[in-house]
């Protein structure tokens, strides 16, 4: 499991919540694209 925190979930009240993506705490783990049920996440 990664130590940072590098994905965060920004609530949408009545709507989809957005995802934002803090580049500098990834760490490249993966694995945020291991569980995603739609495969929405690619690691470049
Ligand atoms: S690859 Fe995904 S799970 Fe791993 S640190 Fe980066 S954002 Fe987090």
């Amino acid at each position: 499991m990664p130590a940072t925190r590098a994905l965060r979930f920004r609530p949408a009240p009545g709507g989809i919540a957005s995802l934002a993506v803090e580049a500098a705490a990834c760490t490249g783990c993966g694995d945020c694209v291991s569980v995603c049920p739609v495969t929405a996440i690619t690691l470049r």
